[in-house]
């Protein structure tokens, strides 16, 4: 059952504990509704993608109360600053370095080392991040694939009976998707067009280079496994469907350690019980965890055992893919190799 909740005092309330519980509560903002969970609980980021039927993980947009809160999840820079005084709220998304102190988990951010930050216009959204106290993880409502959507009705009509709640906001006033701003590099990169026309952004801070193909900003693009530098990738090669781990191999795990395995050395399960929702929530955390450990202790590698190929099983596959293809774009500036794949 999806809950409808009206934007008032009580409805705004329930809305927070849903998501302080790590459900899944639907909002409104200027752009398009947003499926938003808590962005530091990682199985509730899990459930996003899981709601979404998402075949792949890609990072998702952190929603701020205000620029404070934004900008003590990332590292602000000057430009992001007064792009800040000049657009917030409103329909202008940071990609940023993290903060070091970044309260948002790895999944929500698909394990990059920068995370995209906003701060959405419209009082139901922000009396919910007001309420909640913390930045809320929200990609577009809608099932993968489909047309974003800018009513409670579009919503509830991807989504009744996935989700927890959608709060009920109003139609959105700028219908679009937000532009999202690259200012991680040295220099700006527009990597989604979108309510804020990138020549007010130019006006403001000068050029920007523009690298999305326009045609297709809001779809879920396919890319070639590897080719997006943009994804983390663990620097040790990854060896998909391992049994077990080989001579000099970590293992990345799913499901209960059969015997022979159990004295294994470095080993990091992603769910023991086989329970795909954790194992997605631990999966960046469990790459990074053996990629800096494996090197730490002279392994030569990552063996993951099969994950099924069915629900949240075929993002983490995917990701996997992408973590073992080889990566013959290494060493192209990472800007230039970013593609938007909302
Ligand atoms: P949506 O989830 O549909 O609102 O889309 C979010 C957009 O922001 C997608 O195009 C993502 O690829 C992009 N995005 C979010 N975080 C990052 C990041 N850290 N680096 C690059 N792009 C990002
Ligand atoms: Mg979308």
């Amino acid at each position: 059952m999806t809950e409808r909740l009206r934007a008032d005092p009580a409805g705004i309330a329930r809305a927070a504990r849903l998501l302080d519980a790590g459900r899944l509560v639907a909002f409104g903002t200027e752009t398009v509704y947003g499926l938003g969970a808590d962005a530091g609980n990682a199985m509730a980021v899990a459930a996003v993608f899981e709601a979404k039927r998402r075949p792949h993980f890609n990072p998702l947009i952190a929603h701020c109360l205000d620029a404070d809160a934004a900008f003590r999840e990332v590292c602000a820079t000057d430009l992001a600053r007064r792009l800040a005084d000049a657009f917030w709220p409103g329909p202008l998304t940071l990609v940023l370095p993290r903060a070091p102190g970044s309260t948002v988990c790895a999944l929500a951010a698909a394990g990059l080392a920068t995370l995209a930050v906003r701060v959405p216009d419209g009082a139901g959204a922000g009396a919910l991040l007001r309420a909640f106290g913390r930045p809320i993880a929200a990609p577009s409502a809608n099932p993968s694939g489909g047309v974003s959507p800018s009513t409670a009705d579009h919503v509830m009509d991807g989504l009744a009976g996935r989700i927890d709640a959608v709060l009920e906001c109003g139609p959105c006033a700028v219908g679009l998707e937000s532009t999202v701003l690259d200012l991680s590099g040295a220099m700006p990169v527009l990597l989604r067009p979108g309510g804020v026309p990138v020549e007010a952004i130019e006006r403001l801070i000068g050029p920007v280079l523009r690298v999305a193909p326009s045609s297709t900003p809001m779809q879920d693009a396919p890319v070639a496994p590897g080719m997006l530098a943009s994804h983390y990738a663990p620097s040790l090669p990854v060896r998909l469907d391992a049994p077990g781990p080989g001579r000099g191999e970590a293992l990345l795990a799913f499901g209960p350690l059969p015997d022979a395995l159990r004295e294994t050395g470095l080993v990091w399960n992603l769910s023991p019980r086989g329970d795909l929702r954790e194992a997605a929530a631990r999966l960046f955390s469990g790459l990074r965890h053996l990629d800096d450990e494996g090197r730490a202790q002279g392994l030569t590698g990552i063996a993951a055992m099969p994950v099924p190929a069915e629900g949240l099983g075929l993002a983490i596959r995917d990701r996997l893919q992408r973590a073992a293809a080889p990566r013959p774009m290494a060493g192209r500036p990472a800007a230039l190799l970013q593609r938007v794949v909302g």
